[in-house]
């Protein structure tokens, strides 16, 4: 008899590595293989529930009118309201969306939030763009999305080129909409509009709390460990700060345009800021410059790739040299470097654990709002603490109970809760 999950997967299978759906897909599609997850559920689950498309008119400065291409894909609400952020880029797809909305559903179900997962994109160069128009595309955008967000439906956030400026816009956008101001439309807001004390930091914050409780596994302690680190923006930037506050060795870290390395350390506030005075780390002494490709292969205890998808890939993963993985980007990973990792025996923090700090603060954000009653930021910390470290343990107590690597493990824990959920509901078909 057929197969239907095997000729599903045959379906969805193509030859591109760096194709982030067919990444995320793959991993999916290992996890529910090894739970023996009912084929009714996998049909479901592997597909997102909505994906939504806009053309966003905006006037540019200059008077005249350009239309920008626009997603959200909402990929599950089995769990609660879809949650995830937007972000701006010129070489944004829909696939890319797409993944990234699966992940946050792995993400949210793996730190047990009750959220589903989203992501949303625009196709432009924020760079480029004035504030002005950067505004007005948003407000548009929202507009064109109206009907598909709100608190209970789907709850936006910032992610790559978009910041708590762009939420306030959104907020101010959805709620002029609505007649009344509607702070938990989106998360990541200022403070003063309702946002939450530790949110801007969380991301980093998780992926601190992640290292921390993989070091001990090694007989490490913070000052024995070198670090580096790719990115230094809202991830990688406030993740290098935070561990070198607890006394982390930080020894590289870089920007879009390259990074700098120094074997006994960086001073990272002055590595910081150095980066927001010029624009670029280029020229920073005490260093020497690296490109983003050699950065990777710098020999370390922690790697902490913290910008953007396919980094580490078929091609490189032999010349990486960590005893930790710690993914603070989405997706940095492709399933054949995974492999040749895992063959190495580097112990990877996936991403839907790492980097899902932001989301958990987030989710705090959204309950905050809804009771009007905000937290202590030691709270807040305290509180995310508890939670990274509980999915920590939690995850690699999975890994070895099934001999499965971390991030099969991670997939297994997330679709397992989705799954569990989706069937205690049932599918409305
Ligand atoms: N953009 C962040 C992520 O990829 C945060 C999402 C959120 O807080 O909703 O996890």
């Amino acid at each position: 008899m057929a197969n239907p999950m095997a000729d599903d997967m045959r379906r969805f299978k193509s030859s591109d590595e760096k194709n982030p759906f067919e990444a995320m897909s793959e991993r999916f599609d290992r996890a529910a293989q090894l739970l023996g997850l009912d084929p009714d559920l996998y049909a479901v689950m592997r597909v997102p529930s909505r994906e939504l498309k806009v053309y966003i008119p905006v006037r540019m400065d200059s008077g005249h009118i350009e239309v920008f291409e626009g997603f959200r894909v909402q990929h599950n609400f089995a769990r609660g309201p879809a949650k995830g952020g937007i972000r701006y880029a010129p070489d944004v797809t829909l696939d890319e969306v797409k993944a990234l909305s699966a992940w946050m559903t792995w993400k949210c179900a793996v730190v047990n939030v009750p959220f589903g997962g989203a992501k949303g994109g625009v196709i432009c160069n924020p760079i480029q763009m004035s504030q002005g128009e950067l505004e007005r595309l948003t407000r548009r955008y929202t507009a064109e999305l109206f009907d598909f967000i709100g608190p209970d439906r789907d709850v936006p956030a910032p992610d790559m080129n978009t910041n708590e400026q762009t939420m306030a816009w959104i907020m101010d956008t959805y709620s002029m909409h609505k007649g009344y101001t509607v702070n938990a439309v989106v998360t990541g807001k200022p403070i003063a509009l309702g946002g939450s004390l530790g949110r801007r930091e969380a991301t980093g914050r998780g992926v601190l709390f992640c290292v921390n409780e993989a070091v001990k596994r090694f007989n490490l302690t913070p000052e024995k460990t070198s670090v580096v680190v790719q990115g230094s923006g809202n991830v990688g930037g406030i993740g290098a700060q935070l561990m070198y506050e607890v006394g982390y060795k930080v020894t590289a870290i870089s920007d879009v345009g390259g990074g700098i390395y120094n074997s006994n350390g960086l001073n990272i506030p002055q590595v910081l800021s150095y980066l927001q005075a010029n624009k670029t780390l280029e020229g920073y002494k005490e260093a020497e410059q690296v490109s983003n490709k050699e950065l990777l292969e710098i020999e370390c205890d922690v790697l902490a790739p913290c910008a953007t998808e396919n980094q580490i890939t078929s091609e490189n993963a032999d010349r990486i040299k960590c005893k930790i993985l710690a993914e603070g980007a989405n997706g940095p990973t492709t399933p054949k470097a995974d492999k040749i990792l895992h063959d190495k025996g580097i112990f990877v923090i996936p991403d839907i654990l790492a980097n899902a700090g932001g989301v958990t603060v987030s989710y705090f954000e959204w309950v905050q709002d809804r009771m009007g009653y905000f937290w202590r930021e030691d709270e807040v910390n305290q509180r995310l603490e508890e939670k990274m470290v509980a999915s920590f343990i939690e995850l690699s107590n999975l890994a070895e109970l099934h001999n499965v690597d971390t991030r099969t493990a991670a997939y297994m824990l997330a679709i397992d809760r989705v799954a569990f959920d989706t069937k205690m509901r049932g599918i409305y078909a």
